[in-house]
């Protein structure tokens, strides 16, 4: 099985409890789990691959606006699956492609988009170990 680091995002952290329950019944596993507010400092570290974007400003001051849920989870082909889950990055786009998605049936746009999901297994260790420096990846 296969590990990916899911996030609640702060728009979504009132409907954390069904977001779980979603992920649940679709298999996956929860290996871990954190609830965090993050500082901007460790939101631009987490995010530094977007540093320089016009976004960036506003997508850490969404991010740091409330807490957060992070969680490491588990199902076979974990990092795909989850990204087929969450659906598309803007929300918007997700209610009209694919609006059984969380992000259609959670998020509001491109940047309130309720959830997030490693793209990568390089990016999944890495994100993994960010939340969870104790967390030991076989
Ligand atoms: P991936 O890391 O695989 O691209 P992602 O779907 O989370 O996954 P990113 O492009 O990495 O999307 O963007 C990171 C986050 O930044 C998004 O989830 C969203 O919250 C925000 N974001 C992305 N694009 C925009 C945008 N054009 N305007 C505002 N916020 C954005």
């Amino acid at each position: 099985v296969e590990r990916t680091l899911a996030l609640i995002k702060p728009d979504a952290i009132n409907t954390a409890d069904e977001i779980e329950t979603i992920l649940l019944n679709h298999g996956f596993a929860i290996l871990q789990k954190r609830r965090v507010t993050l500082t901007a400092e460790q939101c631009s570290d987490f995010y530094s691959e977007h540093y320089g974007k016009k976004f960036f400003p506003s997508l850490v001051a969404f991010m740091t606006s409330a807490p957060i849920v992070a969680m490491v989870l588990t199902k076979e082909n974990a990092i795909q699956q989850w990204r087929e889950l969450i659906g598309p990055t803007n929300s918007i786009v997700a209610k009209e492609t694919y609006p059984d998605s969380i992000r259609a049936l959670f998020g509001t746009n491109e940047q309130k988009n309720a959830v997030h999901g490693s793209d990568s297994a390089v990016s999944a260790e890495r994100e993994i170990r960010f939340f969870f420096p104790n967390c030991i990846v076989e």
